[in-house]
């Protein structure tokens, strides 16, 4: 059963981005005089809080002193933080392997294509549009990012405003995810799950994935595989994924 969509997250699945999130919180704290430096172990904490203001006011509550002057001014440096990003984006980002090679074989294939992320809207933009050239959102027929949602992963409720937009059955899609919030929230919607793992969710809990993989693969660099179905292929493609839900 080759599937009628895929809907990907965005931060760690499409590109590691989340090294430029981290950069971009910082320098935006130093921006504003605000004394605080997420390190890598500190962001990987950080980080199981989904959504960029949440994870700022998720911070500000383990601070004792030098909170409260920020606590009001969350959304503002939220806004900062996001200018400075989507700049860092621009620059350079570039998608993790197999995901343009799948996009464009969906898309060649009329499968439909969607996000389902937390991360904001112009996020996304920026990131699509500096790897997949301009008119890369024309490429998806939902979009389900930022706040449109207001419980966000592991909450499923991005998933199903996506499902309900593309007017199709979870049973139909499959998932696409790097971490386990994610993969709460996919599973929750129904969906039949692939988790490819980033620099920040290695060793995360991937229970009922359909597959963990190290990526999506290209023809000369086979994805690893790490857990579920996939075993004995080498790429994901539209045929491996039909054969993969058919014997989950
Ligand atoms: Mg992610």
């Amino acid at each position: 059963m080759t599937p009628s969509a895929l809907i990907f997250d965005v931060d760690g699945t499409l590109a590691e981005t989340e090294e430029l999130h981290r950069q971009a919180f910082n320098e935006t704290f130093a921006a504003e005089a605000l004394p605080w430096n997420w390190d890598a172990p500190a962001y990987r904490r950080l980080l199981e809080v989904a959504g960029g203001k949440e994870r700022i006011a998720h911070f500000l509550q383990s601070q004792p002193d030098g909170a409260a002057r920020a606590v009001g001014r969350i959304a503002e440096l939220h806004a900062a933080k996001t200018g400075r990003y989507t700049a860092l984006v621009a620059a350079g980002a570039t998608l993790r392997p197999g995901v343009a090679r799948l996009i464009r074989e969906a898309k060649a294939a009329g499968v439909r294509l969607a996000i389902a992320t937390t991360t904001s809207l112009p996020n996304v933009e920026a990131l699509l549009g500096a790897s997949l050239g301009q008119g890369a959102m024309t490429l998806f027929d939902v979009v389900g990012a930022g706040d449109v949602v207001p419980a966000k992963k592991p909450a499923a409720d991005i998933y199903q405003y996506v499902l309900e937009r593309l007017a199709l059955p979870a049973a139909r899609c499959v998932a696409f995810e790097d971490s386990t919030n994610g993969v709460r929230a996919a599973l929750g919607a129904g969906l039949a799950t692939i988790v490819t793992p980033g620099i920040y969710t290695e060793g995360d809990d991937f229970s009922g994935a359909l597959a963990v993989l190290s990526d999506l693969g290209e023809p000369e660099a086979p994805y690893r595989h790490l857990a579920g179905a996939g075993a004995a292929d080498t790429m994901v493609t539209l045929d491996a994924l039909g054969r993969w839900l058919e014997s989950a």
